[in-house]
C-alpha cells in the first residue's frame, strides 16, 4: 500500500461528505504502475486467463470467452474511457459489464459503458448510483488533479481521456451512469461466452446492494466490498451497511469456495478462502475491541475512534481506521 503525501492525506480528509459518498476514496491515488508506465492499472493475470485491474479505485477483474470480455467494476469517475481501452486491449470487446455495488469507487467509470453493453448491478445499486452523480462528476476534477500530480503523472492519452470526460460533463446525466439490468434474487446465474456466472445477493453487508460474482468453471470469484483484504473496511452504515450481515455474506460465500478458490477481494491482494475466513474473524476481535474500550475501559466514540488495535498492525488504508472503529461503536450503541 503506497503511503499517501500529506497534501493528498489532507484532499482526502477535507470532504467527509464526498468520502461517505464514495467509499474508501483512499484507493484513489493508490498504486500507479512503477516499472511499466504504458498502462494506467496495474493488470495481473489469475486463473483462466482473467485479469486483476489494481489501483485507482476498487480492484477490477476482467475476465475472457469466445471472443468476449466481461468487467466487474469501472474504477473512479472519469477513468471509465482508459479502463475500457485497457480491458479491449487484451482483444476481446466487452459484452458485459458489472458494479459490485454503487461506491464511485467501483461505479465511477459507468457511463463509458453503459451506452452500449449492458451494465448488471443489484436493483437497490441503481438509485444510490444515480444520486451520486453529481459527486461523481465533481471527484472527476479530483481524480485529474491526482493523475497529473505525484512523481509519476499518468500518461497524456490518460489525461487526455480524463478531461474529454470533464469537458462532456454538461452532457452526463444520472441515467448514463445506470446499470440497466438488475439483479433482485438472492442468486441469479447467466452466460458469460462458454462460462457459467452466478450474481450472488446474500443481503446487506457492506451495503444494501452488494453483489458477489462467482464463476464456478473457473473456481474465481469477485467479492466487490464485502473484501477489504489486509485492508481496515470501509463500514457504510449510511447505505445499510451491517457488519453481521457482512459476516454472514462471507460464510454463505465460503461453502461454495473449496481450497483452490481464487478470491479478488475490492481493495488488497488477491487471496483464497483464508482471506474470507480473515474477514469474519476481523470483525469479531474489532467488536471485542470496542466493547472492552466502551464497556470496561468507558471510552467516548471519540475516544475509541482513536485506538490502534494491536491485532491489525500492518492493515492498509490505515487512514479509514477512526471511521471504522466509529462505525462500529455506533453500531454497537445502536446510533447508525
Ligand atoms: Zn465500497
Amino acid at each position: 500500500m503506497t503511503t499517501l503525501s500529506r497534501r493528498q492525506f489532507n484532499a482526502l480528509t477535507l470532504s467527509t461528505a464526498t468520502l461517505a459518498a464514495l467509499g474508501p476514496a483512499a484507493g484513489l491515488f493508490a498504486r500507479r504502475r512503477a516499472d511499466a508506465p504504458s498502462t494506467l492499472f496495474e493488470w495481473r493475470e489469475t486463473v483462466g486467463g482473467a485479469k486483476v485491474a489494481f489501483g485507482e479505485g476498487g480492484n477490477a477483474l476482467l475476465v475472457m470467452s469466445r471472443g468476449q470480455s466481461m468487467l466487474i467494476d469501472c474504477k473512479h469517475p472519469g477513468l471509465g474511457a482508459t479502463l475500457r481501452r485497457e480491458a479491449e486491449a487484451y482483444g476481446s470487446p466487452l459484452s458485459m459489464v458489472v458494479n459490485t455495488h454503487h461506491h464511485g469507487d467501483h461505479s465511477g467509470g459507468n457511463s463509458a459503458f453503459t451506452k452500449d453493453v449492458p451494465l448488471v448491478a443489484h436493483a437497490r445499486a441503481k438509485p444510490r448510483i444515480i444520486a451520486q452523480t453529481e459527486e461523481m462528476l465533481g471527484r472527476s476534477q479530483r481524480v485529474l488533479q491526482g493523475l497529473e500530480g505525484g512523481d509519476k503523472p499518468a500518461s497524456k492519452q490518460v489525461i487526455d481521456e480524463v478531461k474529454a470526460f470533464i469537458d462532456s460533463v454538461a452532457g452526463i446525466k444520472g441515467e448514463d451512469f445506470a446499470p440497466t439490468r438488475l439483479i433482485d434474487q438472492r442468486m441469479e446465474a447467466d452466460k458469460f461466452g462458454e462460462l457459467e456466472v452466478h450474481f450472488h445477493h446474500i443481503g446487506a453487508g457492506h451495503t444494501d446492494n452488494d453483489l458477489v460474482v462467482y464463476f464456478p468453471s473457473l473456481n474465481l470469484v469477485h467479492m466487490g466490498d464485502l473484501l477489504f483484504h489486509r485492508n481496515y473496511p470501509f463500514i457504510d452504515l449510511s447505505a445499510g451497511a451491517t457488519t453481521m450481515g457482512w459476516q454472514e455474506s462471507l460464510r454463505e460465500v465460503i461453502k461454495f469456495c473449496d481450497d483452490q478458490t481464487v478470491v479478488i477481494p475490492g481493495h488488497g491482494e488477491i487471496t483464497d478462502v483464508n482471506g474470507l475466513a480473515a474477514q469474519i474473524e476481523f470483525f469479531n476481535k474489532i467488536r471485542e475491541v470496542v466493547k472492552h474500550a466502551k464497556d470496561v475501559e468507558s471510552m467516548t466514540k471519540e475516544e475509541v475512534m482513536k485506538l490502534t488495535p494491536g491485532a491489525f498492525e500492518g492493515y492498509g488504508l490505515e487512514q479509514i481506521r477512526p471511521r471504522t472503529l466509529g462505525a462500529v461503536y455506533d453500531e454497537m450503541v445502536g446510533t447508525r
